[in-house]
C-alpha cells in the first residue's frame, strides 16, 4: 500500500463504522445498519418532549419539539469527540448519514411538517477560529435540505464563558443576550440544531429569543442528548 492510499484510508476508511463489512467509497455506515439503528426514537416519535421521562429531564421552556438519534453514549458520543476534536472526518461522514436517515423517516409520517428555516447555534467567535469552522454546521448541512439552513439566522453577542463546566443557573445567567437575531422569524417555525443537549439552556435561550422575534415555533434537533444521572 503506497502512502497516498494509506493516508486516504486512515482518513475515510471503506468499512462500515457499525459492522465493519467492507464498502463503497463515500459511505461510512451499511444501508443495513442504517435502517436498523434505532437509538433514543425507536418507535420514532414526532417530538421527544412527549415522552415523560424526557420532558422530566430537560425542563425547555421555550422549545416546542424536540429530536435526537441517541442518548450521549457509544458509539455516537465517541463519533463526536473523534470528529470535534481530533478532525476525523469520516466520523462526520458517519453521523450526517444517520441523521439523513432519521429525518427522512420523520418525513414519511403523516403528522410531520419541516419547519421554515433551520439554524445552528453559533459558536463564541474565539471558539471559531480556534477551530477553524462550526462543526455542527457541517453535520446537519450535509444531512438535512439544503434550502431550509439559515447558517447565520443566530449570531453572538459576546464571548459567553465556556458552558461545559457551569451548573443549570449560572449557565442561564451566562446566557442572557448571549445571541442576536439577523432575520425576519415572524410567524415561522424554526429548529435550531446543535450536537449535544446537555441542560438545554443554551438551546431554550435562544429559543426564547426566536418566539420574542416573533416565531410562531421553535424546535430543537440535536445529535446526542446527555442523561442525568
Ligand atoms: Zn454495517
Amino acid at each position: 500500500m503506497d502512502a497516498l492510499t494509506k493516508a486516504c484510508a486512515w482518513l475515510f476508511p471503506q468499512y462500515c463504522q457499525l459492522c465493519a463489512q467492507p464498502l463503497n467509497a463515500g459511505q461510512q455506515v451499511c444501508a443495513h445498519c442504517i435502517s436498523a439503528f434505532t437509538g433514543i426514537n425507536g418507535a420514532l416519535q414526532e417530538n421527544l418532549l412527549m415522552r415523560a421521562d424526557i420532558q422530566r429531564q430537560f425542563p425547555l421552556r421555550y422549545i416546542d419539539g424536540l429530536q435526537a438519534l441517541d442518548w450521549y453514549r457509544p458509539p455516537l458520543s465517541t463519533w463526536l469527540k473523534q470528529y470535534k476534536y481530533q478532525q476525523r472526518m469520516y466520523r462526520q461522514v458517519a453521523l450526517s448519514s444517520l441523521l439523513t436517515h432519521h429525518f427522512a423517516r420523520l418525513a414519511n409520517q403523516p403528522d410531520w411538517h419541516w419547519p421554515q428555516l433551520v439554524a445552528p447555534i453559533p459558536l463564541a467567535p474565539s471558539r471559531l477560529i480556534w477551530r477553524g469552522f462550526n462543526q455542527v454546521v457541517r453535520l446537519w448541512q450535509d444531512a438535512l435540505p439544503q434550502q431550509l439552513f439559515a447558517a447565520n439566522l443566530l449570531r453572538r453577542r459576546h464571548s459567553t464563558r465556556t458552558q461545559a463546566r457551569l451548573g443549570a443557573r449560572q449557565r442561564r445567567k451566562n446566557l442572557t443576550n448571549a445571541f442576536s437575531v439577523h432575520a425576519n422569524v415572524h410567524n415561522l417555525d424554526i429548529a435550531l440544531v446543535d450536537d449535544v443537549l446537555t441542560t438545554g439552556a443554551t438551546l431554550d435561550s435562544a429559543a426564547k429569543l426566536l418566539k420574542a422575534a416573533g416565531a410562531r415555533s421553535v424546535s430543537a434537533w440535536v445529535v446526542c442528548l446527555t442523561a442525568k444521572t
